[in-house]
């Protein structure tokens, strides 16, 4: 029997966890996933609802239509009899034990699978990828126990996994006996999956990658979170787009590669996964606007690409190509950050693009100004750092830049903010 490898947030389960599963059971939403083998692929998925459910009508809810994803889930039914959607719910009727849904299980095509797409998709090596935001069903209020997952299915296998909460973000999960490599430094293993590590491993070595981890969690500083395993899927594309989607979970990174891209689309499934492992160590600051998140995830993804690239002529011209195109965008960030509050999202690539540039030119003056570290000793204090509602930079970041002269500061700002 082969087993499942669960890379959803629980992919490291300990045997303490299991225990307390066992324990609350009987206020745990338990999910059980079994996949047939059979044309087309299904998945038939029973949800055994906890029993505090029993006193109430249940909701259930999809995590796909948030999310711009396609659902999955077909004839959606409560011990037996058929439910109706409404609008992304299914109200269950009172005192339902068990609600089931069947999963109809994507192949690639031709041009592959979009990662963006979110997508469970049956891979051609004979292993699956799970996605819960287009296959799962979870409860609009969280079960006291929280919710528990296995899954089953001809080379599948799995113990429970416990489902992060709804509001987390979502899961993915690898099941059965995916091609994998794993990396480790310390206690952080990098693991990549996919049909074609070769041809993934001649766009980025799992090696320089895990050193490009290790120099973000040191610049970051030590509030990062302790994730033991960072996961990165890789799904193959054509070579004839220029489409390089992603999703990201709390510890797994789905992302799409070309086996044989021109050079100046070679670099960017790296970039990308790099800004997206950004966010995923990244603590979370208090009130820390979006454009500070994205801005300091794109620059020093670039950063990182570089300093583990050494003189890499991929990632030099990168650099410079990214900041080119940068430089003939126009705004400032603040107002950027004030449209996309009042749901203007057009004002979003605004934090990639002038907001790396911002990060760029500061740690320029650090430099010019005898701080020969630049940014990296700043970074922990603007992660850390408390924002206020205007979104500007706090006084204790402020205080941290102050080895750049007062008028070339406010230069800066006044060019950016
Ligand atoms: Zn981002």
């Amino acid at each position: 029997m082969r087993c499942v490898r669960a890379v959803g947030y629980a992919g490291f389960l300990s045997f303490g966890c299991t225990l307390a599963v066992h324990n609350a059971a009987a206020e745990s939403a338990r999910y059980s996933v079994v996949i047939d083998g059979s044309q087309p692929v299904t998945a038939r998925v029973v949800l055994t609802l906890p029993q505090s459910a029993d006193r109430a009508s249940a909701v259930l809810v999809s995590g796909a239509a948030p999310l711009n994803v396609n659902p999955q889930i077909n004839d959606v039914r409560c011990d037996g009899r058929p439910v109706d959607e409404d609008a992304g719910r299914w109200r269950l009727p009172l005192g339902c034990k068990e609600a089931t849904w069947s999963v109809r299980i994507a192949r690639p095509g031709p041009r592959g699978i979009l990662a963006s797409d979110q997508q469970s998709v049956a891979m051609q090596g004979g292993w699956y990828l799970f996605s819960e935001p287009s296959s799962l069903l979870r409860l609009a209020s969280e079960p006291l126990g929280g919710s528990v997952i296995s899954f089953s299915g001809p080379a599948v296998r799995s113990e429970d996994i416990q489902l992060q909460p709804r509001n987390k973000g979502p899961s993915f999960f690898v099941l059965a006996d995916a091609p994998r490599v794993s990396v480790r430094d310390g206690a952080l293993t990098l693991t990549y999956f996919g049909d074609d590590l070769q041809a993934v491993q001649r766009l980025v070595e799992p090696s320089k990658h895990l050193e490009g981890l290790v120099y973000l969690r040191r610049v970051m500083g030590p509030s990062t979170r302790r994730i033991n395993e960072l996961k990165v899927v890789w799904l193959q594309i054509a070579n004839d787009g220029n489409v390089y989607g992603g999703a990201a979970g709390n510890d797994v990174f789905l992302v799409n590669y070309a086996a044989d891209p021109p050079p100046e689309q070679a670099v960017k499934p790296f970039i990308i996964t790099l800004h997206e492992q950004f966010h995923q160590i990244d603590p979370g600051g208090t009130n820390r606007p979006q454009w500070v998140s994205e801005s300091l995830a794109q620059y020093y993804a670039l950063k990182a690409a570089l300093h583990v690239s050494g003189d890499d002529p991929r990632y030099v011209n990168e650099w410079t190509r990214w900041f080119r195109k940068a430089e003939k965008e126009s705004g400032k960030l603040l107002d950027a950050q004030q449209r996309v509050r009042n749901k203007d999202f057009s004002a979003y690539k605004l934090f990639y693009s002038r907001g790396s540039m911002f990060w760029r030119d500061v740690e320029a003056a650090l430099k010019r100004n005898g701080q020969e570290d630049g940014l990296d000793p700043v970074l922990p204090i603007i992660l850390g750092a408390t924002f206020g509602p205007d979104a500007s930079l706090p006084v204790e970041v402020l205080r941290a830049l102050s080895g750049i002269p007062e008028s070339e500061l406010t230069t800066l700002i006044e060019t950016y903010l």
